[in-house]
């Protein structure tokens, strides 16, 4: 995906956060700033003024479409996943999305139950597959480690929905201590650090078609940085990647900064 077209959807992504009351004010302000109050106030002459008053509907048009669109959240969460190449830019809550975008496209029906309101405890996703049950908990931290305390604090959750440890999947950005991870294979919860997440992440995501032969291209690295490299056998197809990027990338496959 092209920079312009990364550009685009973060302008969208931003616009789409915004509340409706926000929307309605800058569509407003657009409107009549650009459409009537600039040319009134420096005297235009009527082409002019017709000219500007088309920008201005058109801006102000344009904002309230993209919000409606954006509006449309399911689409919306997908598309998450195509773009965001550095998670760090997501908030708490849209990492919840991004976890159970992957997981949804693994074949899971998911019900994101958000943690901070509702009497779920733990709870940030509830999966479900032929019957089977599965909750998730997300924990978007990169710089600190999740500790036993976390994870323990699941088990009681999954005690009292009636679940086996088995049951319960534990995602980070981070890692998780060594205790952590002693106490999660006793009860038999799955962890999924950062680079366990990034490794399914760049699974279901789709792929960028190689510029040449449009073969399936897989991120890699080099000591000069990272970029997508053509599978295809022979073909050096590749798209370098920016310098934002990698350092997202190497926190993600090689857990947080130390
Ligand atoms: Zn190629």
């Amino acid at each position: 995906m092209g920079r312009l077209t990364e550009s685009y959807e973060r302008f969208l992504w931003a616009i789409g956060r915004q509340s409706g009351r926000v929307v309605s004010v800058i569509a407003a302000v657009t409107y009549g700033g650009v459409g009537l109050a600039l040319p009134l106030a420096f005297d235009w002459s009527v082409s002019w003024l017709v000219t500007a008053n088309m920008i201005g509907t058109s801006f102000a048009g344009l904002f309230a479409l993209t919000w409606i669109a954006n509006g449309v959240q399911a689409s919306y969460r997908r598309k998450l996943i195509e773009w965001t190449t550095d998670l760090r830019h997501l908030s708490a809550q849209e990492f919840e999305w991004l976890v159970g975008e992957v997981f949804r496209r693994e074949g899971w029906k998911v019900d994101e139950t958000g943690s901070q309101t509702g009497p779920d405890g733990n709870v940030d996703l509830r999966l479900a597959r032929k019957g089977a049950r599965v909750l998730v908990q997300c924990k978007r931290w990169e710089s600190w480690l999740v500790g036993v305390d976390e994870i323990r604090a699941f088990g009681g959750t999954l005690l009292r929905e009636r679940l086996p440890g088995t049951a319960g999947i534990f995602v980070t950005l981070s890692d998780f201590t060594d205790a952590a991870r002693a106490d999660a294979k006793d009860l038999g919860l799955t962890l999924l650090d950062g680079r366990d997440l990034y490794a399914r992440v760049e699974r279901v995501r789709t792929q960028e078609p190689c510029p040449i032969c449009e073969s399936p291209m897989k991120l890699d690295r080099s000591p000069h940085g990272w970029w997508f490299r053509c599978l295809a056998p022979g073909c050096s197809g590749k798209r370098n990647l920016g310098s934002e990027p990698a350092l997202a990338v190497q926190i993600l496959t090689e857990g947080p900064e130390k």
